[in-house]
């Protein structure tokens, strides 16, 4: 795409959100973090009640999520592990309104989201929670700026406030010099900071972040991962991170491994 096309680009997405073409969400506009209250500080953001998985392959069913019991405070950080192909994906998915239970309840932030219907759920994505995943998923064409302030600008918030808030996240990351590249002129652990930053911008309840660091090297993986620790922690984000790393897991406040369907390890035992 050449300098031209991107202009366009820009230029389409800034016209559509003053025709109010796109969805303008209250929440998104803030451009200030929800600071918890202290009233629901020690109580859970995430309820999961006896979530079951199945897939169908051919004859068979593989029963993925065996009754899933699972709490997560405010504002705290959680880390999962367990084995390739355990389901901790799929488990990170339902969570976040991208993938659908067999059955089980999973309330977020008082909102049962089994029930909901695919728009409501789209609204959900975009409002409550923040992904990160192993690939960074960043426009290729966009700088990291353009990135992080796009999906807050797509959601309603004034083109300066979502600028401001993208420059705020991405100088959290330690990306202040890097404001005006592009994915390609970016590092691996850059690019997943990009990633971050962008997961927080639209000030979600929750950041669902699935093995983030798993395409880095040792030392870029520690760094992305202090950074978004601190980031959740600085913006009270309730943190679910997935990750096979036992140093970065072992930062998380609670510490749980997927296994056979069910989950283990925090405070003991709790499927
Ligand atoms: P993990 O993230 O722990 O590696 P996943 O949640 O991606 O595991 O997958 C858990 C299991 O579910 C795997 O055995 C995988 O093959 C299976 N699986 C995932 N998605 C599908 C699907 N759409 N259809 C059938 N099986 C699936
Ligand atoms: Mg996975």
């Amino acid at each position: 795409m050449n300098e031209n096309d991107r202009h366009g680009l820009l230029a389409r997405v800034e016209q559509m959100a003053k025709a109010g073409n796109l969805t303008a969400s209250k929440a998104a506009c803030k451009a200030a973090c929800k600071a918890i209250d202290p009233a629901i500080r020690n109580s859970p953001v995430i309820r999961v009640r006896d979530l079951v998985k199945n897939y169908i392959s051919g004859a068979e069913t593989l029963q993925i999520l065996r009754g899933i019991n699972f709490e997560v405070t405010w504002g705290c950080a959680v880390a999962i592990s367990g084995q390739s192909g355990s389901g901790k994906s799929t488990f990170l998915n339902i969570m976040g309104g991208l993938d659908h239970s067999d059955s089980g309840s999973v309330e977020v932030a008082g909102t049962e989201i089994s029930g909901l219907s695919e728009s409501s759920l789209s609204l959900y994505r975009q409002r409550q929670i923040g992904f990160i995943f192993q690939f960074h998923y960043l426009l290729k064409d966009f700088t990291a700026l353009e990135n992080v302030m796009l999906p807050a600008y797509m959601t309603g918030m004034r083109k300066k406030d979502a600028l401001e808030k993208a420059r705020l996240l991405l100088g959290d990351m330690k990306l202040n010099d890097r404001v005006g590249h592009f994915p390609s002129q970016l590092s691996g652990g850059e690019r997943q900071r990009v990633a971050v930053a962008r997961a927080m911008v639209n000030d979600p309840d929750i950041i669902l972040a699935d093995e983030p660091t798993g395409n880095l090297d040792p030392r870029n993986s520690g760094m992305v991962a202090e950074l978004l620790y601190a980031a959740a922690e600085k913006w009270g984000k309730t943190l679910v991170l997935v990750t096979h790393d036992e140093a970065i897991a072992s930062r998380a406040q609670i510490h749980y491994y997927l296994e056979d369907g069910l989950l283990y390890g925090g405070e003991g035992t709790i499927s």
